[in-house]
């Protein structure tokens, strides 16, 4: 009998059941048996909420998580704009949110989506004041702000760019209350278990001791976040290398989409910042307007068929590809980015808005008043990923989707704030329609299909002589690869040389250096994390490459413009180890 703690508790557990490898000959290797009904993988936004539904609709839970449950993936470090119609501050609806999100996605929207995104949205924003979100207010009204690609004042915040941690907290502390909800944390999954096309659990080691760890569930949800760490200049934490789109495949559910990465136009890139969000700058723009100029201290965004200043109305992928082009041309700043310029704001109306974190900055270096900031796009956001019906499920029976891992609400560009409504959203109806499962018939626990599945895995990473790479320094240059052809800017040469450079890095996996510990073995987390990473970024590479246009934040350069003959969506399935695009029609809202 092993012990297993849920760290966030602090409360040792008793795990169900040892079992033990069925090779005589190894004596080390050791594994523990978790069962429930729904099983979580990933504890953000989307994980938590989910877990909440399911619980709520009747189901044992096991939320897991490789970090800290609700610490890790992007919902914590998100800042400041939650999208939702709720008319508090001026007239609104669903069907102009829903509207605004369609023009956004460039024609390439997942209606029935989208359409629950913008629907559901105002009721999960009130739930979580019931739960003690503290959202601003003025006049007992939520406070709502215009963003880029709303029409109307929509987007509802936590004050000083405490958005991301205040939505965690309520989350964390509402699953800590609901008895039916198991946390662990620093438990990475690594695969699912599927018999007879559907999922019956999955498998994965737990970072601290080394221990691997098979999961039995009725039903399980993946809501492992997105992908931005495959580009080497991100906004990402550390855990968003796309796992959940490589589990997705493995298992038999298809992906749609996966070239529309979201590339934030103004990511922070000089003066050096230190414990700060590189995104921060945007919601000091939708307070308090500020210049984006080029290195010559112009504006510059209108000429790229958009408008900006005053109003900051360029969506992302307007803005982000105006950037890029000026530096192109010659004109961008001393680090290769444009310049982001609030000199011409007072320094009261400055610290009026943002008082605490001028004081941060300050703290840094860096006087708003006097120095303007440099800025670039930085890899921010997935709009493609796991293919899903309005429930939330895939095509393999019993394994669900939510949050940033779910594809096709967003099209071709997310408009900023749907990604928060979108965890919660999701992560709800994934939770919901989880728990109704698991009281169907299911395929049983196979036993026998999991240890061969650990097994399997324990000998896939082996150490070679030391002259052999680390796990790392491939991550490394699979970053700078994907950054450098694969990132806001392609071309059908580029691409085809980044699909060679990732399937040699894939023939080197089973040959690198990893550590022989047990405990805190960084190298195997490593290993485990670049395996995903590959897979995911061969399925960008693969979909960028077919997709002979530039649509939203696909744009290649030897296909500048969009063509209608490509206004349908891209599916890709694994089949027998290789990747198989095909297209499809976007699905319409019925009435
Ligand atoms: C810096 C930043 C700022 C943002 N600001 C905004 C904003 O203001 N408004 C907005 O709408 N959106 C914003 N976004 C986007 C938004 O935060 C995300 O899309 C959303 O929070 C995703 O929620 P999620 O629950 O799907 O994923 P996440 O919150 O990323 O959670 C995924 C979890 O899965 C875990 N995990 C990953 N792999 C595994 C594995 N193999 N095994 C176990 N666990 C695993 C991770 O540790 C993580 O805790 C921002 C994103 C970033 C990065």
């Amino acid at each position: 009998m092993f012990l297993a703690r849920d760290s966030l508790v602090g409360k040792p557990k008793v795990i169900f059941r040892d079992t033990r490898s069925k090779n005589e000959h190894d004596h080390d290797f050791h594994m523990s048996h978790l069962s429930t009904d729904v099983l979580i993988i990933g504890a953000g936004g989307a994980g938590m909420y989910a877990a909440i539904a399911a619980a709520r609709n009747g189901a044992s839970v096991l939320l897991l998580d490789k970090s800290q449950v609700g610490r890790g993936g992007a919902t914590i470090m998100a800042q400041m704009t939650v999208a939702v119609a709720l008319g508090e501050q001026e007239p609104d609806s669903v069907q102009l949110h829903f509207q605004d999100t369609l023009t956004a996605g460039r024609g390439l929207c997942n209606e029935e989506l989208a359409y629950l995104l913008c629907d559901d949205g105002p009721k999960r924003i009130r739930e979580m004041a019931e739960w003690g979100t503290r959202w601003a207010r003025e006049d007992g009204h939520i406070k709502q702000e215009m963003a880029p690609g709303h029409r109307v004042k929509r987007c509802c915040y936590v004050d000083f760019l405490n958005t991301g941690p205040a939505v965690a907290a309520t989350l964390r502390r509402k699953v800590s209350e609901i008895a039916a909800i198991r946390r662990i944390s620093n438990l990475a999954v690594v695969e699912m278990l599927v018999r007879d096309g559907q999922v019956i659990g999955a498998v994965g080691v737990n970072l601290v001791d080394g221990q691997w760890v098979s999961i039995e569930a009725r039903a399980v949800i993946l809501a492992a976040g997105g992908l931005t760490k495959l580009f080497e200049r991100n906004s990402a934490s550390a855990n968003m290398g796309g796992e959940a789109y490589a589990m997705a495949l493995w298992a038999g559910a298809e992906l749609i989409d996966m070239e529309f990465v979201q590339f934030f136009p103004i990511g922070h890139l000089a003066p050096r910042l230190v414990g700060m969000d590189p995104i921060m700058w945007d919601p000091f723009r939708y307070k308090l307007g500020g210049k984006l100029l080029n290195g010559r201290f112009e504006e510059f965004v209108d000429r790229y068929g958009s408008t900006d200043f005053g109003k900051y109305n360029a969506t992302r992928d307007i803005a982000a590809y105006a950037i890029l082009k000026e530096v192109e041309a010659g004109r961008g700043t001393p680090h290769g980015g444009a310049y982001l310029d609030f000199r011409h704001i007072p320094a009261a109306q400055l610290r009026g808005a943002f008082g605490p974190v001028v004081d941060r900055l300050l703290a840094n270096g860096i006087d708003l008043t006097k120095t303007p900031v440099e800025v670039s796009p930085i890899a921010h956001y997935h709009m493609g990923g796991i293919r899903v019906d309005a429930n939330m499920e895939t095509r393999v029976a019993g394994l669900y989707a939510a949050g940033e891992a779910v594809g096709g609400a967003n099209g071709a560009n997310r408009l900023s704030g749907n990604a928060i409504t979108e965890a919660f959203v999701f992560g709800e109806r994934a939770g919901a329609s989880a728990a109704l499962k698991v009281k169907s018939e299911s395929a049983p626990w196979d036993d026998m299909a999991a240890t061969a599945a650990l097994e399997r895995l324990r000998d896939s990473p082996c150490t070679e002589s030391s002259d052999a790479p680390t796990p790392i320094s491939l991550l490394a240059e699979l970053q700078k690869l994907m950054w450098e052809k694969a990132g806001p800017f392609r071309t059908g040469d580029q691409l085809l040389s980044a699909q060679r450079q990732i399937a040699r890095i894939q023939r080197e996996l089973p040959r690198l250096r990893i550590g022989s510990q047990g405990a805190f073995n960084l190298d195997l987390q490593d290993w485990f994390e670049l395996r995903a990473m590959l897979t995911t970024a061969a399925a960008v590479v693969k979909s960028a490459l077919a997709r002979c246009e530039s649509r939203g934040a696909h744009q290649r350069e030897d296909f500048p413009a969009p063509d209608e003959s490509f206004l349908k969506n891209q599916i890709v399935e694994m089949r027998n180890d290789e990747l198989i695009t095909r297209w499809v029609a976007p699905v319409c809202l019925r009435d």
